[in-house]
Order: C-alpha cells, then structure tokens, then sequence
C-alpha cells in the first residue's frame, strides 16, 4: 500500500553544539552556557573563563581550531586532572 519504503535511521548524532556559539557549561560549578571562551589569534592563544565561579583555562590553539575546541581541551584537562 502507501507504505514509504525508504525509511531513514537516524544517525546516533552527538548533542548538537552551535558551532558559533562562545557560550559553554562549566565542568566546575554546572552553569550553562556561563563559559566564555576568547581566541587570540595573534598570540595563538584561547583562554576559556567561567563567569560564575571564575575557573579559566588557556591554551595554544591553531588557525583550525574554533571556540568549541578550546572549550572541549579544557574538558579534556579536566577529566585527565580527575583521573
Ligand atoms: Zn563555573
């Protein structure tokens, strides 16, 4: 009968992050979106700054690298602090 054949699976997809957005949760005090994180071009530098409870972190970054990677290095510290 009617019945759509292609029927599409969805793809397990990651929870999506606005690849624009400088706005992140904190790993530290769990505010959302209460991360700003700065890139510094000209210094190769990105600092992540938590606007609540004032944890930062900074890194070197690349011409590649966006606000989100900056942010996901911090997390990746931050787990490898933990462990
Ligand atoms: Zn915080």
């Amino acid at each position: 009968m009617g019945k759509r054949k292609s029927k599409r699976k969805a793809p397990a997809k990651r929870k999506q992050i606005e690849s624009l957005a400088t706005m992140f949760n904190c790993p530290f005090c769990n505010h959302e979106r209460s991360c700003e994180v700065k890139l510094d071009r000209d210094r190769s530098t990105g600092t992540v700054r938590c606007t609540v409870c004032s944890e930062s972190y900074q890194c070197v970054i690349n011409y590649l690298m966006e606000a989100i990677d900056v942010y996901n290095e911090w997390i990746d510290a931050c787990e490898a602090a933990n462990a």
